[in-house]
């Protein structure tokens, strides 16, 4: 990567793997100017996870996911963290499924309720209103 403000060649100075969400983290110093910087390297879920809605296949979107967990989170303080490890949670459990990289809408819902319901009983009972098949 070049540098963010001269667009010199980089190098990497320190770089460390985030177990929990599969993230790398690198510190990078220009060498021309001597600027820092931090990049993060995640995996592209959108083009990697598909999923299969009425025999259409359709990337999924991480993002709606976690607008869903937020919705249900609404009212809780820490609510936009919270619904960020609930998310990467639920995608780390998708991505165990043995159906993985496809999967079902039902299956996404199934695998958010099952997270949600360990985590707190009123968010999961405000999911589940809003997704029928988990009935
Ligand atoms: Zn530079």
């Amino acid at each position: 990567m070049n540098c963010l403000y001269c667009g010199s060649k980089t190098s990497v100075i320190n770089s460390r793997k985030q177990r929990r969400n599969n993230n790398v983290w690198r510190r990078r110093r220009c060498q021309k100017c001597l600027a820092v910087f931090t990049t993060q390297e995640s995996p592209d879920l959108t083009s990697t996870l598909m999923v299969n809605q009425n025999g259409a296949y359709k990337p999924f979107l991480s993002d709606l996911l976690y607008t869903e967990i937020l919705l249900a989170l609404q009212d809780r303080k820490n609510c936009y963290i919270e619904a960020r490890e609930i998310t990467n949670t639920v995608i780390r459990n998708l991505l165990k499924l043995p159906s993985s990289p496809l999967f079902k809408p039902e299956q996404i819902s199934q695998a958010t309720a099952k997270v949600l319901k360990r985590f707190n009983r009123r968010c999961y009972l405000r999911y589940a209103a809003e997704h029928s098949s988990l009935e």
